[in-house]
């Protein structure tokens, strides 16, 4: 695996059919920027986005650039770093906007579980994995030339993700552990890597180990510590501005294991 070094505005191969472009929009929560991916079967005219990013008119002019006649626009998740560019880009190239969210979609029906997206000479499987968000997809890439998923804020190319259901997450993790070895994942955030099933499962165990640290915590606070309070003794080695997302996931650590005793 090679890392990729940020390279804002520069159309990136990653698999025989999928390339991405990086927003340049980097900070704590979205890493080096919001990746842009351009999904295109070799020898297709028309190619898939999925994930526009902001509306940041920069980088969604570069990506119309770069893109070609796009059939549809797919997106991850509701967050306004994938998604907020979106109705201009939509607008822009004609085509349809297609989400888990239906208040997100354009000119189309909302994506279902299980269902195959037929374009730009591919089949993508919806997956839905909801954990990060309520609405988060994963897309396949069943193609004989590399099999990869796009897994959105449901798995980074480095570090964790914020958490807003952690029961949802964890099954959601289960499902993406159990993909075929060797199936490459291409993030919403961070370089690519190249085992989905392998980083699931690093995920589950990263989990797994930070309920322990609140379980611990709770013994020391009390039953009813605050989610800050958690934050504070289980993010005591994490920067301080990463700690208001860290509540999040802490929030849904604490309503997990008040559900799950
Ligand atoms: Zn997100």
């Amino acid at each position: 695996m090679t890392l990729a070094h940020p390279a804002y505005g520069i159309l990136r191969p990653v698999t025989p059919v999928a390339s991405v472009l990086l927003e340049d929009n980097p900070s704590a929560m979205t890493l080096d920027g919001t990746n842009t991916w351009v999904l295109r079967s070799p020898g297709a005219r028309e190619s898939v986005v999925v994930d526009p990013g902001s509306a940041d008119l920069p980088h969604l002019e570069r990506v119309a650039a770069v893109a070609g006649p796009v059939s549809t626009i797919l997106i991850t998740h509701q967050h306004p770093d994938h998604v907020g560019g979106a109705p201009w880009f939509a607008e822009r190239m004609s085509a349809p906007v297609r989400a888990f969210d239906e208040s997100l979609c354009v000119d189309a029906p909302p994506l279902t579980d299980g269902e195959t997206v037929a374009a730009a000479g591919l089949d993508l499987t919806v997956r839905h994995t909801p954990g990060h968000t309520e609405d988060s997809v994963c897309f396949e890439i069943g193609h004989d030339e590399g099999r990869a998923v796009l897994t959105g804020d449901t798995v980074l190319g480095r570090g964790t993700t914020v958490v807003f259901d952690l029961g949802d997450y964890l099954s959601s993790l289960r499902l993406l552990a159990a993909q075929p070895l060797g199936t490459t994942v291409l993030p919403g955030h961070g370089p690519e890597l190249p085992d989905l099933a392998v980083t699931a499962a690093e995920y589950l165990a990263h989990r797994e180990e930070r309920l322990d640290q609140v379980r611990a915590a709770l013994r020391r606070l009390g039953p009813d510590a605050s989610p800050r309070a958690v934050v504070e003794v289980v993010y005591a080695d994490v920067d301080k501005s990463l700690w208001g997302p860290a509540e999040w996931s802490v929030r849904a650590q604490l309503d997990y294991l008040r559900a799950n005793p």
